[in-house]
């Protein structure tokens, strides 16, 4: 029996995430390496692998594997960069974050799934990941500049306080577009000049805060 559930990661990497064009090497070594069915809900074990969302309650979700590992490569983590992830949900994305070589900072701002997210990265043994339950559109100035950020919950727009916490040469990656459908979009710093692309369309939950979505909406 492989009760670490390292042959089903590989298989999920082979298949869902190299195949689809990732190839950074770290990238693709922290995929092998975090084990995703500690961070999905009991129920859900069985298809931790899977390649789609799965719900973790709250009406959150952990993403796709593949999109977590676009958002990675966009993003780019060096060893020791500063991270700060808006979003920590199940704390999945924060664990590959770490896995990278990253110190991460990960804001959620529903205190029962920040607590899910510190539950999960316990049980991991991850390092490196500190959760805080905040509003992170409202940025995180006490550990700015970061060399990186990612917002994972699809936002009208990348909060202007974000941009100013970005180091020079950092980069921030988001879903920018409606309550529905966003496009993956990346920002990267240099001096006082941000660089703007677009990548593929994707689909997550709303960003609700301050400088985000209104939660009436
Ligand atoms: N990265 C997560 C998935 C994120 S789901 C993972 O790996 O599992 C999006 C999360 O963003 C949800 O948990 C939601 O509660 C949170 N969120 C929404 N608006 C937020 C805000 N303003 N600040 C912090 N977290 C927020």
């Amino acid at each position: 029996m492989d009760n670490n559930r390292s042959a089903e990661r590989e298989e999920m990497v082979k298949r869902q995430i190299e195949a689809r064009g990732v190839k950074n090497p770290s990238v693709l070594q922290a995929m092998k390496t975090v084990p995703r069915h500690l961070f999905v809900p009991a129920s859900y074990s069985r298809e931790a692998y899977q390649d789609y969302p799965l719900p973790i309650g709250n009406s959150q979700t952990i993403s796709q594997p593949y999109i977590v590992a676009v958002m990675t490569e966009l993003l780019s983590p060096e060893k020791e960069d500063r991270v700060l992830e808006i979003g920590a949900g199940s704390g999945y994305q924060a664990a590959v974050l770490a896995a990278c070589g990253a110190m991460v900072i990960s804001i959620e701002r529903i205190p029962e799934v920040a607590d899910l997210a510190i539950e999960n990265l316990a049980r991991a043994g991850t390092s490196n990941v500190q959760v805080l339950c905040l509003d992170g559109t409202m940025g995180y100035p006490e550990k700015a500049p970061y060399d990186g950020i990612l917002i994972t919950a699809g936002t009208p727009g990348i909060p202007e306080i974000l941009l100013e916490e970005l180091a020079d040469g950092g980069r921030l990656v988001a879903p920018v577009g409606d309550r529905n459908i966003q496009a993956l979009v990346r920002v990267t710093r240099n001096g006082d000049e941000y660089h703007t692309e677009r990548h593929g369309a994707v689909r997550f939950v709303p960003l609700i805060g301050m400088y985000g979505w209104n939660n009436e909406e």
